[in-house]
């Protein structure tokens, strides 16, 4: 099996998520891409987490 397209989504999305905490950290609004709502960031000891009312986007970053 070839895997290396399913590597290159992997990292696709985790390049959209580190770009998506990127703005949502420079203060700018950013949305859902399912649900539209507004993207809301939740810091808490160890994770920054970026997540939308409905929780359908749920990303989380290790701070440490
Ligand atoms: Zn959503």
């Amino acid at each position: 099996m070839d895997f290396s397209d399913l590597n290159k989504a992997t990292a696709n999305s985790f390049n959209k998520q580190k770009a998506i905490i990127k703005k949502v950290l420079a203060g700018q609004s950013v949305y859902c891409p399912s649900c539209k709502q507004l993207l809301v960031l939740k810091p808490s000891e160890k994770t920054l987490k970026v997540e939308c009312l409905k929780g359908c986007t749920d990303i989380q970053l290790e701070t440490e």
